[in-house]
């Protein structure tokens, strides 16, 4: 890993050299992936799968490619279990609909948690709505963690599926979603889990983990915008209809009755992102060659030198203090009882250089839950260093300062 392969680490804003902490929102780009990007479409820019020409072949043979690349990243069985997707946000509304059409009838009931995105919440409260069905809603224990104990008490004969984050997007926390699998498979009951903060942060073995469904977005992974993956047990995945009609995602169309093509093509209608699948797969090898296991030891040495140098700062409240992080950290200002806005203290950052994300984090209830309107978030990626910390911490101080 090298920062100059992430030209936009070397900018300035106002003035001052950019220190971008707002990683959990999206990474930034290396050169290897933008070069895949630009590879595909000036050499091998084909539709895909229809094509008997040559182009048209070897861009058929790249996406399928970088099918088996995720597949391998995230330990899955087979790349018939990988169906790539806009985003987190769309792998969870396709599976929302499929599973809802296949298994969720009025009165059953879905468990999300109570810090969860609102992309893991409203496509089952959607889904609720059109089913009649119930959503139930996991606590969070006393350091902001999901309470997997009281999932026991939650679950009944009319749980369809449970659906948790397996890091907190808002609080960087990592989820005990070992323990709600662990629970889920005693009552047989599917379980998704969101890994849109996870996947870019820690090594991931879906078969390990042994979830039904896992989500994530490859813009949060140094890859390119608009693309995700849904990861579905093949078992699960054969019995749901697809989620969208169109092309690709058919065997053979007739008015009287179409069916439908095998996985994991049945849940990808229309032309797939066979250029972005590519900057992908350049996008995962970058993490490789930079080694999952070492960015995930410089990242959380990093999360607990960041909530250290927090911690020291006066007034400042973090959120799920002491509990194992990947890549966030949420905090608050406090000078006496009165809270600084995090807006103001994430402008006054910014007039610094410093990019942090402030606000709700697409997370309300959660918001609700501790009463408090937002946070000021903190997130690092692989090129973030302990100078980013410090020119953060300096920065924050003079905030207050100012605020006060
Ligand atoms: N879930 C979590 C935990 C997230 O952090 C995010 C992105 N902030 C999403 C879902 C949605 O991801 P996307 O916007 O890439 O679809």
């Amino acid at each position: 890993m090298n920062r100059d392969d992430f030209p936009i680490l070397s900018e300035t804003v106002y003035g001052k050299p950019l220190v971008y902490l707002d990683n959990a929102a999206t990474t930034q780009k290396p050169r290897q992936m933008l070069d895949a990007m630009a590879d595909a479409y000036l050499y091998r820019n084909a539709n895909i799968h229809r094509g008997v020409h040559h182009l048209s072949q070897v861009a058929t043979e790249r996406h399928e490619q970088a099918r088996q690349r995720v597949a391998e990243f995230l330990g899955a069985r087979s790349e018939k279990e990988i169906v790539f997707t806009k985003g987190t946000t769309d792998s969870i509304n396709m599976l929302a609909f499929s599973f809802g059409e296949a298994f969720v009838r009025k009165d059953d009931e879905i468990i999300v948690s109570q810090l969860e995105h609102h992309s893991n919440i409203v496509p089952w409260q959607m889904l609720c709505e059109r089913k009649q069905a119930r959503l139930r809603v996991l606590p969070l224990d006393g350091n902001l963690r999901i309470d997997a104990s009281a999932l026991e008490g939650l679950v009944n004969e009319r749980t369809r599926l449970i659906s948790v984050a397996h890091v907190s997007n808002v609080l960087g926390a990592i989820q005990p979603v070992e323990d709600i699998v662990r629970i889920a498979q005693r009552h047989h009951i599917p379980v998704c889990i969101d890994g849109a903060q996870s996947a870019p942060h820690m090594p991931i073995d879906v078969q390990a983990l042994d979830c039904d469904f896992y989500v994530c977005s490859a813009h949060k992974m140094y890859g390119p915008t608009g693309l995700g993956v849904l990861y579905g047990k093949q078992e699960w995945l054969e019995q749901l209809p697809p989620a969208e009609g169109g092309g690709e995602m058919i065997d053979h169309v007739r008015f009287e009755k179409t069916t439908y093509n095998q996985l994991p093509y049945k849940f990808e209608a229309g032309t797939p992102d066979f250029i972005g699948s590519c900057a992908f797969a350049a996008a995962l090898d970058y993490i490789d060659s930079a080694g999952r296991e070492s960015v995930c030891r410089h990242e959380s040495e990093l999360t607990d030198y960041l909530e250290r140098r927090l911690a020291e700062t006066e007034g400042v409240r973090i959120y799920s203090k002491g509990t194992a992080k990947a890549g966030a950290v949420s905090f608050n200002v406090y000078q006496g009882d009165r809270l600084l806005h995090p807006f103001d203290v994430g402008t006054l950052l910014d007039r610094q250089g410093v990019a942090v994300r402030t606000g709700h984090h697409c997370a309300e209830p959660l918001m609700d839950y501790l009463h408090i309107l937002g946070t000021v978030r903190a997130s690092i990626a692989l090129y973030n260093n302990r100078e980013d910390i410090d020119a953060l911490i300096a920065a924050l101080r003079k905030a207050i300062a100012m605020l006060g």
